[in-house]
């Protein structure tokens, strides 16, 4: 059988730097050919040979409903029928503006970008506004989107690539960029003490999911908040990845910590181009065209894209939903940690919300080094295991993992089953 994974990776690479539009999806990591898709629903994704696989990439995050929810694609069906975009205001923007700002904690005003990479660049220029200060504070193994002074030690495809930082990115621009180890309250103490009053703001992702998934210590994120506060700079939680994911108010709700700033992407577009950043109103105010920081965008706010975001939030909303979300991933995770006990190999798990890591070490990591220190041959022979098994995980260790509201228990329980089958081969 001819397969076409391989012949369109072949043909992609011919018109597309590497054959992908993003860096992870080149299986550069785990080796082998990308998997083309051609169709999901729910749970399931088809690629192009018909081959059909079990999802735990979720498109890296929005799809928290599954894949094509009957409601959603009903809402873009209709919207599309009644004009794509306007570059003009629009109701269902100041809706989804309402939303964002009834269920994210801490958020006075927001405006809506078309990815995340846009919500953080505009997100940190607010803050270097609004201080009128240039330095920022970043941790190793966080990706903030591909902004220039946000590609300094970022995770997820930069990890993969062995690369930390980019080219491209002027010496210049990066000196401005302060990158401290994550969890490290003593490094974040020092810097403010020598240079608080330059630092702009300080950006994290409040629960790391680009170096696989770590979780901040309740120590880490109370110095975060007390020196923001003392020394006048602006947190940031990058929630991209983090927001309705991780629990309906995101990471600030989960850890009870008010940011200054939030970001959000992924689910907000339920699997459209959709981000957005927002906070306090007298910050949020300095933006054009009501104050002197410029951001803008042509496609801001698509309706269609808006429509598959606010009908999200709507089916998210349902009582029970991020109880059978977190039940469902920790089922997962519980399962795979006790396979892997069975079988002796070096494995541990865990999960937050409908997010979750998967380590091949003995405890779970808290700092950059313990992610790296991770056995990555291991993983990616599970990887592939998985993947010929019918499962589909992230193509890198790097990366957190999602869990959908369409996976069933026996959606779980076959994954389990066949991890458990494929652990039997790497002790
Ligand atoms: N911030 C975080 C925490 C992310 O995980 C990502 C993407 N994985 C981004 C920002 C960038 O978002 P986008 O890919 O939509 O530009």
């Amino acid at each position: 059988m001819t397969d076409r994974n391989q012949e369109l990776f072949d043909r992609a690479q011919r018109s597309i730097p590497g054959g992908v539009n993003s860096p992870v999806r080149a299986f550069r990591n785990v080796g082998g050919t990308p998997r083309f898709f051609a169709r999901a629903q729910g749970s399931r994704l088809w690629d192009a040979n018909g081959k059909e696989y079990i999802d735990y990439v979720g498109s890296w995050g929005p799809a928290i409903l599954g894949h094509a929810h009957p409601d959603v694609i009903r809402a873009v069906q209709e919207k599309a029928a009644l004009g794509l975009s306007f570059g003009a205001p629009t109701e269902i923007e100041v809706e989804m503006a309402e939303t964002l700002c009834r269920l994210v904690p801490n958020l006075d005003m927001v405006r809506l970008v078309s990815s995340g990479t846009e919500a953080t660049m505009s997100a940190i220029r607010l803050a270097r506004g609004f201080t009128g200060r240039d330095a920022i504070v970043k941790f190793e193994g966080c990706y903030h989107g591909h902004a220039d002074s946000l590609l300094v030690k970022a995770g997820s495809g930069l990890l993969t690539f062995g690369n930390p930082s980019s080219g491209g990115v002027p010496a210049d621009f990066a000196k401005h960029t302060i990158v401290l180890p994550y969890n490290d309250v003593a490094a974040l103490e020092e810097v403010f003490a020598s240079r608080g009053g330059e630092i702009a703001t300080v950006i994290l992702e409040p629960v790391v999911g680009n170096m696989n998934l770590v979780m901040p210590s309740r120590a880490f994120l109370d110095a975060l908040r007390a020196l923001c506060t003392k020394h006048g700079s602006i947190l940031i939680f990058d929630e991209v990845m983090t927001g309705f994911r991780v629990g309906p108010k995101g990471a600030q709700g989960l850890f009870g910590i008010d940011a200054d700033l939030v970001t959000l992407g992924k689910v907000i577009g339920g699997g459209m181009p959709v981000g957005a950043f927002g906070g306090r109103r007298e910050i949020m105010e300095k933006i054009s065209p009501l104050g002197a920081v410029y951001q803008a965008g042509t496609l801001s706010g698509s309706p269609v894209a808006v429509a598959a975001g606010l009908e999200t939030l709507r089916l998210i909303s349902a009582p029970g939903f991020y109880e059978n979300l977190a039940a469902r991933t920790k089922q997962l995770t519980d399962g795979l940690a006790a396979a892997a006990k069975q079988h002796g190999v070096a494995f541990c798990a865990q999960a937050v919300g409908g997010m979750f890591g998967l380590y091949f070490t003995d405890a779970r990591p808290s700092t950059y080094d313990q992610v790296m220190a991770c056995d990555k041959a291991r993983f990616n022979r599970f990887f592939h295991g998985m993947l010929d098994a019918g499962h589909y995980f992230a193509p890198a260790s790097f990366e957190a993992g999602f869990v959908s509201a369409a996976h069933t228990e026996a959606d779980v329980a076959a994954t389990i089953a066949a991890a458990d089958a494929v652990f039997a081969t790497l002790g």
